[in-house]
C-alpha cells in the first residue's frame, strides 16, 4: 500500500508531459475502458487508469521518480512467439512460462482453463508441461504435486491435459519420437510397432496422467491411438 501511495503522489506531482504517453482510460489488466463513475478496483485520476484492477502501475513509475526497474511497459506489444516458426508446442510453453514467471502468477497459468482463455487450447498442454518442469527444477517434485493439487481446484477429473513431448508415468518414461512396441489389447487385436507421434494426458486423481500415445507404423501416414499400458520402448 505504501508503494501505491508513493506512486500516486509522484504521479499527481508529475508534469503532464511526462505522464501523458501513459494516460489511457483502458485498464491493461482487464482490457476494458473504465468509466470513472464505476471504477471499481481501478485507481483513476480523472478519466485515466493509473493503477489497474490487479494492481499494475499503468504509468511508468520510473519516469515519476519511483524506482521499479522491473516495470513492464504495457505499450510495447508482447511479442507473441511466432506460431509459424520452428517452435514446438513445448518451446512455446517454455516461452509462456518465462512470461508467467515475470508476472508471478504461475499458479494461475497452471490452470488449463486459464491458459486456454488466453492461448490456444493446444498450447495449454505445452504450458502445463513447461510449468511442471520449471516447478520441479526450482522447487523439486513436491512443488509439482502441490501445484497439481492446487490446479485440481479448477480442473476436475478427466479434464484433458493436452499433448506433452515426454512423460514419466507408472514407472515408464516415453517421449515423442521413441521407437515402440505395443501389445494387442481389446481395442486393437494386433500388436503394433512404430514411432510415438504424440503423448496424451488427462487429469485424474489430482495428478496429470498419461492416458495414451499416438503410434505411427513405418510406411503409414496414420497415427494409431494406443493405450499407455500396452506400450514398451523397442530395444535399440
Ligand atoms: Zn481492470
Amino acid at each position: 500500500m505504501q508503494v501505491n501511495e508513493e506512486y500516486m503522489a509522484a504521479v499527481r506531482q508529475a508534469p503532464l508531459g511526462v505522464i501523458e504517453p501513459y494516460l489511457t482510460s483502458e485498464c491493461t489488466e482487464c482490457d476494458r475502458v473504465i468509466d470513472p463513475s464505476e471504477s471499481g478496483e481501478h485507481v483513476m485520476i480523472g478519466a485515466s487508469v493509473v493503477i489497474g484492477c490487479l494492481g499494475f502501475f499503468q504509468i511508468d513509475p520510473n519516469v515519476v521518480g519511483v524506482s521499479m526497474p522491473d516495470w513492464c511497459d504495457w505499450r510495447t506489444p508482447i511479442a507473441a512467439e511466432p506460431v509459424s516458426g520452428r517452435l514446438s508446442l513445448y518451446e512455446m510453453g517454455e516461452a509462456l512460462v518465462k512470461f508467467v514467471e515475470g508476472h508471478d502468477f504461475y499458479d494461475l497459468a497452471y490452470s488449463r482453463q486459464h491458459v486456454g482463455l488466453f492461448y490456444g487450447q493446444k498450447v495449454a498442454g505445452a504450458v502445463i508441461t513447461a510449468v511442471r518442469t520449471w516447478l520441479e527444477a526450482q522447487y523439486g517434485a513436491l512443488a509439482v504435486r502441490a501445484a497439481d493439487f492446487e490446479s485440481m481446484m479448477m480442473i476436475s477429473d478427466e479434464a484433458p491435459g493436452g499433448h506433452v513431448p515426454r512423460m514419466v508415468w507408472n514407472d515408464k518414461t516415453l517421449s515423442v519420437g521413441d521407437q515402440v512396441h505395443c501389445e494387442p489389447d481389446s481395442d486393437r487385436p494386433e500388436a503394433l510397432d512404430g514411432v510415438i507421434t504424440y503423448i496424451n494426458t488427462t487429469f485424474w486423481g489430482q495428478e496429470l496422467c498419461a492416458t495414451g500415445v499416438g503410434v505411427r507404423a513405418a510406411g503409414s501416414s496414420k497415427d494409431v491411438p494406443v493405450d499407455w499400458y500396452t506400450v514398451t520402448r523397442a530395444k535399440p
